[in-house]
């Protein structure tokens, strides 16, 4: 049972120019439902590529892609940006979270915008932030809390609105390492107790070991 698929995929930026670069040859990718797999790289390879591209923020130039049971080379502007909004969630190395807000609200916003009602979103929040070990910080402007504690509310985040597939950019890159193996663990338990599919960009080989599956990048194409 396939949660994401790429197949064949290629991206260059400056296309048709001097400064043209082709990040994408072919690169093809599974990610089952429930599967946790690690994308492993090199600075520069093109994992951020891959990754904007799977999340439906980025088209490729060739290449089928899949999410779930659906063809996403026909679909709309609209229908991808619904898609991306309703299936996926995105974390990266800086939590980027809204600075005058408190981590519950973080974390409550996106499921207003999606229209569910507020006493829901913040018993969601609540619970979120509790399997994560942060629920006492749950009044707390995202300054005071500790690096470690902002990315377990970005995770919160991320999965605020029950995506099907999480998307990860160097998690934990940001984290002395201690404070990354703790942060990691505790987002590996939230993606294991939701069921959810991720695929996970990390240069720290001891973190994709505890993954499902690790694929490389290389010269633009995955390979396993
Ligand atoms: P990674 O995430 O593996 O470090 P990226 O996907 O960010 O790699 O970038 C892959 C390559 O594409 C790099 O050489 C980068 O400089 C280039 N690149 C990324 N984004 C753009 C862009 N918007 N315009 C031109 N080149 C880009
Ligand atoms: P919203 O529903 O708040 O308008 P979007 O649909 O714009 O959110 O974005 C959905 C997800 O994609 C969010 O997690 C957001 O952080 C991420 N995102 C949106 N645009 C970009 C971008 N240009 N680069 C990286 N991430 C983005």
């Amino acid at each position: 049972d396939i949660m994401l698929s790429l197949q064949d995929v290629t991206k260059a930026y400056n296309k048709g120019k001097p400064a043209e670069v082709q990040v994408l040859r072919g690169a093809s990718l599974t990610v089952a439902r429930g599967e946790v797999v690690a994308l492993v790289a090199p600075s520069g390879a093109g994992k951020s590529t891959l990754l904007h591209i799977a999340g439906l923020l980025d088209t490729a130039d060739s290449g089928e892609m899949r999410l779930g049971g659906t063809d996403l080379a026909g679909l709309s502007d609209r229908a991808r940006t619904d898609a991306r909004r309703r299936d996926v969630g995105f974390i990266y190395q800086f939590h980027h979270l809204l600075p005058e807000f408190s981590a519950l609200e973080n974390i409550t916003l996106p499921q207003l915008a999606n229209g569910v009602a507020r006493s829901v979103a913040d018993a969601r929040s609540r619970m979120l932030l509790d399997q994560v070990g942060v629920g006492h910080r749950a009044v707390h402007r995202p300054a005071a809390l500790s690096g470690g504690e902002q990315q377990r509310v970005a995770f919160c985040r991320a999965l605020a609105n029950g995506p099907r597939l999480l998307l990860a950019d160097e998690p934990t890159g940001n984290l002395d390492p201690a404070t990354s193996d703790q942060v990691f663990g505790a987002l590996m338990a939230l993606v294991r107790d939701t069921g959810l599919s991720a695929l996970i960009a990390t240069h720290n080989m001891e973190l994709a070991a505890r993954m499902d599956r690790i694929v490389r990048l290389e010269a633009g194409q995955v390979v396993v």
